[in-house]
């Protein structure tokens, strides 16, 4: 009950609007699980959804963001398991969490398992490499395949940065697979808006465009570390004022905000 505490999430407050861009993986998910979750119905024999998902690509770029809107979306039961933690933190009692995490879920449908880093359990090289792994592995497979046959809604979803360390076993059930990229131009515009939605800053579309170019190769999570960063500029300016000083006088972010924090995060 302990173990499962950590992994069972009250339901997510990420919404679909809160993720900038990404439009081809949200399209790819809003058919493969919220549709079919919310209406089952719709979704049979040819149409049936895939039970095993796969979000891959580099790191900070939404996966995790995406699994927790869609839960919200799909209005479903949300587990979030770093697959790494089942072969650290509960050494020994991995297969028993994965059980009972399969139970769980069986009983609270609709319900999407997340496991990040899914790589760690399922890769090839895993279960070469000792008893325990190799026995979870098997668990988790087992698993997967009694929830695919007795649980319509129950999905799992991984996700990875090295998909070409999943082994073909994890491939066969993870048969939906969906590349989150870095973003490109305007995602990285939106997200920046996304970002300052709510927030005043001073500049121009022209300055935003130029903040897009200067961003090339930043991941979501940089991008965001960035805009953090650069408003902090005008708090830092105000040094012991800032705990007097009235809100409404504190400046807009500015272009050589940005500037500076380019040079802090690079
Ligand atoms: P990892 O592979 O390291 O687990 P990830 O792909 O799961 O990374 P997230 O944890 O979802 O990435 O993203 C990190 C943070 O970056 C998010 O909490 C969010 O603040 C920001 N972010 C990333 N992508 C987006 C996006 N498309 N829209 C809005 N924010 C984003």
């Amino acid at each position: 009950q302990i173990i499962l505490a950590e992994v069972l999430v009250a339901k997510p407050k990420e919404s679909w609007e809160d993720i900038a861009g990404l439009r081809v993986a949200k399209q790819a998910l809003y058919e493969s699980v919220i549709l079919p979750t919310l209406r089952s119905d719709l979704f049979k024999g040819l149409r049936s959804p895939p039970r095993g998902l796969l979000l891959y690509g580099p790191p900070g770029n939404g996966k995790t963001l995406l699994a927790k809107a869609l839960a919200a979306e799909a209005n479903a039961t949300f587990f979030n398991i770093s697959a790494s933690s089942l072969t650290s933190k509960w050494v020994g009692e991995g297969e028993k969490l994965v059980r009972t995490l399969f139970e769980v879920a069986h009983e609270n449908q609709p319900a999407i398992i997340f496991i990040d880093e899914i790589d760690s359990i399922l890769s090839s090289r895993s279960s070469n490499e000792n008893d325990a792994m190799r026995r979870l592995k098997t668990e988790f497979l087992v698993q997967f395949d009694g929830v695919a046959s007795n649980s319509e809604r129950v999905v799992v979803l991984g996700a990875t940065n090295r998909p070409h360390e999943l082994d073909d076993a994890a491939r066969r059930r993870l048969v939906k697979r969906i590349y989150i990229p870095l973003p490109d131009a305007e995602a990285r515009a939106a997200i920046i808006r996304h970002l300052f939605a709510g927030q005043s800053h001073s500049l121009s579309r022209r300055e935003v465009d130029r903040v897009v170019r200067m961003t090339e190769g930043y991941s979501g999570s940089d991008l965001t570390a960035l805009c953090k960063e650069a408003s902090m500029v005008a708090i830092r300016e105000l040094g012991a004022d800032v705990r007097r000083v009235d809100a409404a006088r504190v400046r807009d972010v500015e272009m050589a905000d940005f500037e500076h924090a380019v040079g802090v995060i690079r």
